[in-house]
């Protein structure tokens, strides 16, 4: 999905949120991971800022997920993810068993980049993500405990 204007809704239209409340333990530990891949590879490669993850709900919204860049030095960038497309099956997935969780994580990142899929800078940081986070995960396999289930 291309990033849109300005923050609230990755469509430019109202998008439905989940409830805090409502958040699962998988919920968050797909917040949680997220952030952590963002802190050890966005940042140090992209010199990204920050990142906001957002839960949507909402069967209307057409993404699975979404990713805006930041667009000013002290604004954070945000992923989306659709709750109502993904399920809640997907949130409980463990990531090194179920390669769709790294695959749309991946997918999303590069999109810090470009948003355009089809040109070489996006489908460049694909790789270059998707090799950093081999090499994190081969230098500190501990790291990632915490995320598994
Ligand atoms: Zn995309």
């Amino acid at each position: 999905m291309t990033p849109s204007p300005k923050a609230f809704s990755p469509t430019g239209r109202p998008v439905k949120y989940l409830e805090k409340e409502k958040f699962t333990n998988g919920i968050n530990k797909i917040i949680a991971f997220s952030k952590f891949l963002f802190y050890k590879i966005m940042i140090p490669r992209y010199n990204a800022k920050r990142l906001e993850v957002m839960i949507v709900d909402d069967p209307n919204a057409p993404f699975l997920a979404a990713y805006q860049k930041e667009e000013s030095l002290d604004s954070g960038s945000t992923i989306w993810f659709n709750f109502a497309l993904l399920g809640s099956d997907w949130f409980e997935r463990d990531f090194m068993t179920h390669s769709s969780i790294l695959s749309l994580i991946i997918h999303e990142f590069a999109h810090q980049v470009e948003s355009d899929h089809l040109s070489e800078k996006y489908y460049l940081a694909l790789s270059d993500i998707g090799a950093d986070i081999f090499t994190l995960l081969s230098a500190n396999p501990a790291s990632f405990d915490q995320f598994k289930t």
